[in-house]
């Protein structure tokens, strides 16, 4: 690849746009392509139609690289190497639901022509045959298949892709991976070449084994309440070991986003579709589930009743630095709370004020302050750094009750008794006490 035949990315959301972006700043030509004509236009117009940091910048930076349609002639005239990077949720079932990466690749064969598609998107195990046999079956014998799952996350999205820990990539023919590896080239990443199945299980096995983790210290945070330990000394303990490692050892409400709830699901649904009953994968998608309830038992345990009661939400988004809310804990939180009977007023730097579809009954508002007013208590949902820099004291005398449960551990219990508020977090034994006991 010499950096002037174009690369095709099909499909700009989180993944692609980032991959397009990214492979431009590496010096490639990319056309971005996507069915959406809304994210086209913005994209046109030199606007990311999502929030990542330092996109936009980088969007400036090469734009000359970059060009965007919504036509696949386009597209498939310029390019071709393709990188299919379409959207793969949870169906009905709760396998990962292929329509999308199923016409794009229909588009791709009905088109003709000699082709090396790269599967971006995560898929089941399987697929990469699967396609195959589809694109026989459509006659189009000269597309070529490879897989090259993604591994970047929402809020940091650049620096994985352009500083990966490893890059994936299984083909069918040496040569399909030799031609996916050389567009990495500038990326000092170590590359690991399997085959397409062990590509595809690589990416579900990643994102199951971090929820694991996730769900294994949530419980850990758990039982700490029962026992009076802390679980952030019992997490930085444990990470110390090389073996555990520091990272994703953080207890909280559970986890959400685009890729964990929907890719452990489809794992435990495959190995159940093969006939294997993946037993441990139950269990973390139902510490995941529970999880985001004891935040309202603890609610309920604080204010000795819901009903009447107004909760202010800080964070709706499923994680800081991004403006994803899909499978977001506050979707499920608001909903719960609001079937308690509970008001719920919500804010995040990164929603706008007003109704949202997600969010249905609960007020919105454009100022943390603003949302926490009046409340009886407050939940601090999502560790956005601004939160940090929040006035608590002001906070503090704005609530009707001073009462912070923080989903993250965010704060602190000093911090939080310095402003003059109760506080509880998730795991911290007796550590919260000092703030004031429930009332
Ligand atoms: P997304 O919903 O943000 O983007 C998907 C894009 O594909 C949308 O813009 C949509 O309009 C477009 N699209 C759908 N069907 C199309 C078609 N037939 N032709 C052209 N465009 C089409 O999704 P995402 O978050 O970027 O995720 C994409 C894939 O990458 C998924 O499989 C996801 O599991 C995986 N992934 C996501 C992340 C993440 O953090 N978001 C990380 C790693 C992997």
């Amino acid at each position: 690849m010499d950096g002037v035949t174009p690369i095709g990315v099909v499909g700009t959301g989180y993944v692609g746009l980032v991959s397009a972006v990214c492979f431009a700043h590496l010096g490639h030509h990319v056309v971005c392509m996507d069915v959406d004509e809304a994210k086209i236009e913005a994209l046109r117009e030199g606007r990311a139609p999502i929030y990542e940091p330092g996109l936009d910048k980088l969007i400036d930076d090469i734009s000359g690289r970059l060009s965007f349609t919504t036509s696949y002639d386009e597209v498939l005239d310029a390019c071709r190497i393709l990188f299919i990077a379409v959207d793969t949720p949870p169906s009905a079932s709760g396998d990962a639901d292929l329509s999308s990466v199923q016409r794009a690749t229909r588009e791709i064969a009905g088109r003709g022509g000699e082709r090396l598609l790269v599967m971006k998107s995560t898929v089941p195990v399987g697929t990469g045959e699967r396609v195959m046999a589809d694109l026989a079956g459509l006659g189009a014998t000269d597309i070529a298949y490879a897989s090259n799952p993604e591994f970047l996350r929402e809020g940091a999205a650049i620096q994985d892709f352009l500083e990966p820990d490893r890059i994936v990539i299984g083909a069918f023919r040496p040569e399909d991976g030799d031609a996916v590896e050389a567009l990495y080239r500038g990326i000092d990443a170590e590359v690991v070449r399997a085959t397409v199945p062990t590509a595809e299980m690589i990416k579900y096995a990643s994102n199951a084994f971090l929820a694991t983790k996730i769900s294994f210290i949530n419980e850990i945070a758990n039982v700490c309440e029962q026992v009076g330990a802390d679980v952030r000394e019992v997490a930085r303990g444990m990470g110390l070991d090389h073996r555990i490692g520091p990272h994703f050892l953080q207890a909280g409400i559970g986890y959400g986003g685009s890729c964990f709830p929907k890719d452990v699901q489809a794992l435990k649904q495959l190995a159940g579709n093969s006939g294997y009953h993946f037993q441990l994968l139950s269990a973390v998608l139902e510490v995941n589930a529970l999880q985001k309830r004891r935040v309202v038992n603890k609610l309920k345990h604080w204010l000795g009743g819901l009903r009447g009661k107004k909760v202010a939400l800080l964070g709706l988004t499923f994680k800081p630095n991004t403006d994803d809310l899909r499978e977001a804990s506050s979707i499920v939180l608001a909903a719960r709370l609001q079937g308690e009977g509970v008001t719920v007023s919500a804010y995040d730097p990164m929603i706008p004020a007003g109704d949202h579809p997600l969010f249905p009954g609960v007020t919105i508002v454009a100022d943390p302050l603003e949302a926490l007013s009046g409340a009886d208590a407050a939940v601090l949902v999502t560790e956005w750094p601004e939160f940090g820099r929040l006035d608590w004291s002001a906070a503090a005398v704005a609530m009707r009750r001073p009462l912070l449960i923080d989903g993250r551990n965010f704060l602190g219990p000093d911090v939080a008794a310095e402003a003059g508020l109760e506080y509880d977090g998730i795991g911290l034994g007796d550590a919260h006490r000092d703030a004031g006991e429930p009332g």
